[in-house]
């Protein structure tokens, strides 16, 4: 049903008792299969330690959250899970997944209780129609996904599903299999890519911890020509990354926390812009660069 044809609907509803009141327009307001575009962002999650700390990262999270429109669900694209083949998370209630080693106790106690929504997964399968995406009941959500999430919806009351990286698969077909979930930006979904655009942990200049943006030389120059890309729109440039030169070699070792930032920009669309947040580098060889598509 069009919006026009809506409100003319609603016009013709009998109103019983001469007024209606607004929980009497929420089943039907339900019915309505589009809202709004939503935005779309890449999120540079960095250390789990995000997830408890106070600094400016979070608050630039929580800043952006404050930017959007309430979604409906939240499907996440995280640096973490990788299968072969595609999967959506399907269960009623996803379990906080604690997956790394070493930090304080502190961390392992977070727990991100947002519920899962079997019917959200099934719409995120339907919208992908180049491949078959399969329902996971196993995985749940892993900390590319909550450590940032929650300083977004700090309440855990959004219906919270991730997609998974097919490993098997290079970058383009990455970017072509996000663009099919662009109908779900139409029913209040909120896609978000989750990973670091510069990202090496081989070395990570641990003295520099906490130094105030210091990148290595190289991974200032992926960074600047990352961003240089996202602004133009070269998407082509930035898929095909590891034609790039060393710098990108270096900035993107491994794919998988470049890979969620495709997922982003897949979904622009021709009217819209990009802006940039959390553009810092931390210990030389990692960017918490984030960007947000509306
Ligand atoms: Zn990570």
């Amino acid at each position: 049903m069009k919006r026009g044809q809506f409100i003319q609907y609603l016009l013709t509803l009998p109103i019983l008792g001469g007024i209606m009141q607004l929980k009497d327009l929420y089943p039907i307001s339900q019915k309505l299969d589009s809202t709004p575009r939503m935005p779309v962002l890449f999120l540079g999650h960095g250390s789990p330690m995000n997830a408890i700390e106070e600094n400016e990262f979070v608050q630039g999270f929580r800043t952006i959250a404050q930017t959007l429109p309430q979604p409906t669900a939240i499907l996440c694209i995280s640096a973490h899970w990788e299968t072969k083949g595609t999967l959506v998370t399907a269960m009623e209630k996803p379990p906080t997944i604690h997956d790394f080693g070493g930090f304080p106790d502190a961390l392992f106690a977070v727990q991100y209780p947002a519920p899962g929504s079997p019917e959200w997964a099934k719409q995120t399968q339907s919208a992908i129609t180049s491949t078959t995406v399969g329902l996971d009941y196993t995985w749940g959500l892993d900390h590319g996904c909550w450590s940032v999430v929650k300083h977004l919806y700090p309440n855990a009351d959004v219906p919270t599903l991730q997609m998974s990286l097919d490993y098997t698969k290079p970058p383009l077909y990455h970017y072509e299999l996000a663009k099919q979930l662009a109908s779900l930006r139409r029913k209040g979904v909120l896609i978000v890519g989750s990973g670091n655009m510069v990202h090496n942990l081989n070395i990570l200049a641990w003295d520099k911890l906490n130094a105030d943006n210091y990148g290595y030389d190289w991974a200032i120059e992926a960074a600047q020509k990352m961003k240089q890309y996202l602004q133009n729109r070269q998407h082509e440039s930035l898929i095909n990354y590891q034609q790039q030169g060393k710098a990108f070699q270096l900035a993107i070792p491994t794919p998988e926390h470049y890979l969620p930032l495709l997922y982003t920009i897949a979904l622009q669309e021709e009217d819209e812009s990009i802006s940039l947040y959390n553009d810092k580098a931390v210990a030389g060889s990692l960017t918490m660069t984030s960007v947000k598509i509306s």
